[in-house]
């Protein structure tokens, strides 16, 4: 902890966000190693899932990665900017008149749909030249890519394929998360029949819960993004990824209140016993969801202080939470001092549960208020 806080600057910030790329590295190696062998890509969408593409990126390129998936064109020009040989994949496709920018910077376009493909494919003929691109099969999600039909079909896409390097055909699980899901073998068997149409080309279908699923579902490249950040991306099995994420705050004021008087907005949480409330200066505007704050009624999330468990009471507040801290020992206590709200005390899943939503939510709001601390993924020696 002293050694992250080192990092923090002390008058200036709030709470900030410390990111463990030593960790990460560690998430993306057990990954690739679930597979045999396969080409391990990364997922760094929305800006690496609110962690900082360009970091998350150098730490995966120096651990061995060289294939990225991003949603977005800018996305892609971002880290195109810091590194510039990956492969780099964009999921959202080809936007017309586009193309030109994906030469640019040399993206590779998802491609989802006939017209997409014709448009890629007509770009390649007046370069002169077959750029790469995937194809993105529709397997069963019903949200982006090519029919089955359109592909294993009696109108072949032959002549629009002619000038394109397809370098990849994809194809994206809907409920890979439970593993014994009858969709997942529905999906496979609809991939397989559409990689008969393309045998030599590289073929990718899992992302972090279907790398999970086995080698059936691996093929030759897998795509993880959650997992790599830290959360388990299945609703079953032992939790075997490390903490990449940590979310602190800060103590701005610790006193004591009487039994029977109330705790924030709408006067919701009524102190039962006298108590020692302390307020963290983090709110929904950090992104910390507003469901996690908590009623009489309802069991509350905690935030961790030097070890110990305080649980958020009343409702969060734009920029403040109120704890209950009467059963931290009052050494522990200091103003300004900072607090666990999620972390290895306080696990992503369980607070993306407890919110009603899913780790990836969690991630993806954090708020650009919070700076970013890394923690370097290469050795200082
Ligand atoms: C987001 C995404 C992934 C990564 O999924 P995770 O569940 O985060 O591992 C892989 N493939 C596609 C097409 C995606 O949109």
């Amino acid at each position: 902890m002293e050694e992250i806080v080192r990092e923090v600057r002390p008058c200036e910030d709030h709470g900030f966000i410390y990111v463990d790329l030593e960790a990460l590295v560690s998430n993306y190696q057990f990954l690739k190693g679930q597979t045999r062998d396969c080409i391990c890509a990364a997922v760094v969408k929305a800006n690496a899932y609110g962690l900082g593409i360009s970091e998350v990126a150098k730490s995966l390129t120096n651990a061995g990665c060289h294939t990225f998936f991003v949603a977005t064109p800018a996305e892609a020009k971002e880290l195109r900017s810091v590194n510039a040989t990956a492969d780099i994949y964009v999921l959202d496709g080809l936007f017309p008149q586009a193309a030109s920018f994906y030469r640019t910077h040399n993206l590779r376009p998802v491609l989802n749909s006939r017209d997409e493909i014709r448009d890629w494919g007509h770009f390649c003929r007046t370069e002169k030249t077959p750029l790469p691109a995937a194809l993105h099969i529709d397997t069963g999600m019903n949200r982006l890519g090519l029919g089955i039909d359109e592909i294993a079909g009696d109108n072949p896409l032959d002549s629009e394929l002619e000038s394109i390097e397809v370098a990849l055909i994809m194809s994206h699980l809907a409920c890979a998360d439970d593993v014994s899901h009858p969709f997942n073998t529905l999906q496979l068997e609809r991939f397989e029949r559409c990689r008969t149409v393309f045998p030599e080309t590289p073929a990718s279908f899992a992302n972090s819960a279907g790398i999970l699923l086995g080698p059936a579902y691996h093929f030759d490249l897998v795509r993880p993004g959650i997992a790599l950040y830290g959360s388990w991306p299945l609703n079953s099995g032992e939790r075997a990824l490390k903490t990449v994420m940590h979310l602190y705050g800060r103590l701005v004021q610790i006193r004591t209140m009487e039994a029977g008087e109330s705790v924030g907005y709408g006067a919701d949480y009524t102190l039962t016993r006298q108590s020692r409330i302390a307020t963290v200066s983090v709110g929904y505007a950090d992104g910390y969801i507003r469901a996690l704050g908590s009623s009489n009624q309802q069991s509350p999330t905690c935030v961790a202080i030097a070890g110990h468990l305080a649980p958020v009471i009343g409702r969060v507040s734009m920029d403040l939470i109120a704890v209950d801290t009467t059963d931290v020992p009052q050494s522990k206590l200091e103003r300004g001092q900072f607090v666990e709200l999620i972390g290895d005390n306080i696990s992503l899943d369980d607070v993306a549960a407890r919110a009603g939503t899913i780790s990836y939510e969690v991630l993806t709001r954090l708020s650009p208020r919070l700076p970013r601390v890394y923690k370097s993924s290469y050795s200082h020696s």
